[in-house]
């Protein structure tokens, strides 16, 4: 990827590492290949892509946590939406399967799960993570929109945003504090073979502020916060 800061071009590094040991002898396999000549992989079926960075970094804003529609076609846009646009130009090439896609969004703040995509903060206490055997990490009792065109996908995103943004102007700048997570589920069909069912996830994630929280002037929330980290 090559990106213009301030007129300068720099260049964005990625790097890989090679399967260890322990998993070669596991048996496990190579899960990315790799662009020659480009910072590009292509991977596997599930992936997390997380923003990292201090507070102000743009961190929302490339992830697409600011997007409304008319950045639509802006080359600012950010991943979320750009993942989006990229995956139903997949699904429309792949005639001889069926997807179901369903999309999720939430936020974490002081160990709270609030679901953006249904926002009443009475219904945090009924969102719990529990681990399943078969399907890992699950999040009950989150909203799961069945989503059917990219346009459904962005609103999705964009109702969240709103959201996220509102909860963020009532509680003092929450969001520099908060996770956001984007999740797109998908379901893979052969129209064929009805059985031959193969799902993945996507995991898009705003992650909080990395700077130390302790260095903060800490009032209330803030304060208690802190001091946990
Ligand atoms: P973070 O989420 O890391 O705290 P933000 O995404 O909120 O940071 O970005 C901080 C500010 O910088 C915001 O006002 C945002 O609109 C602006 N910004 C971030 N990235 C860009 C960019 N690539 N182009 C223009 N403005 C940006
Ligand atoms: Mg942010």
């Amino acid at each position: 990827m090559k990106e213009e800061v301030k007129g300068i071009p720099v260049r964005v590094a990625l790097r890989c590492r090679p399967l260890v040991p322990k998993e070669i002898s596991e048996g496990c396999q190579m899960c990315l290949s790799f662009v020659p000549g480009e910072p590009q992989v292509v991977v596997g079926y599930n992936a997390t892509v997380l923003a990292y960075g201090q507070t102000g970094s743009g961190k929302t804003y490339s992830m697409g946590g600011a997007y409304t529609a008319e950045q639509e076609n802006e080359p600012t846009v950010g991943v979320i939406p750009r993942v989006i646009q990229l995956l139903f130009k997949e699904i429309d090439k792949k005639s001889d399967f069926e997807f179901t896609l369903k999309v999720s969004y939430l936020e974490i703040y002081n160990e709270e799960i609030l679901d953006l995509l249904c926002p009443s903060r009475e219904k945090a206490p009924q969102i719990s993570i529990r681990e399943d055997p078969k399907e890992g990490i699950k999040i009950v009792g989150l909203t799961e929109k069945t989503v059917l065109v990219a346009l459904d996908t962005v609103s999705c995103l964009e109702q969240g945003n709103n959201c996220r943004t509102v909860a963020s102007t009532a509680m003092n700048s929450q969001s520099s504090r908060s996770h956001a997570i984007f999740t797109i589920s998908i379901e893979q069909r052969k129209k064929s073979d009805k059985n031959s069912s193969f799902r993945s996830k996507l995991h898009l994630v705003d992650l909080a502020g990395s700077e130390r929280q302790k260095k903060t002037k800490a009032e209330g929330d803030r304060l208690k916060e802190g001091e946990s980290n």
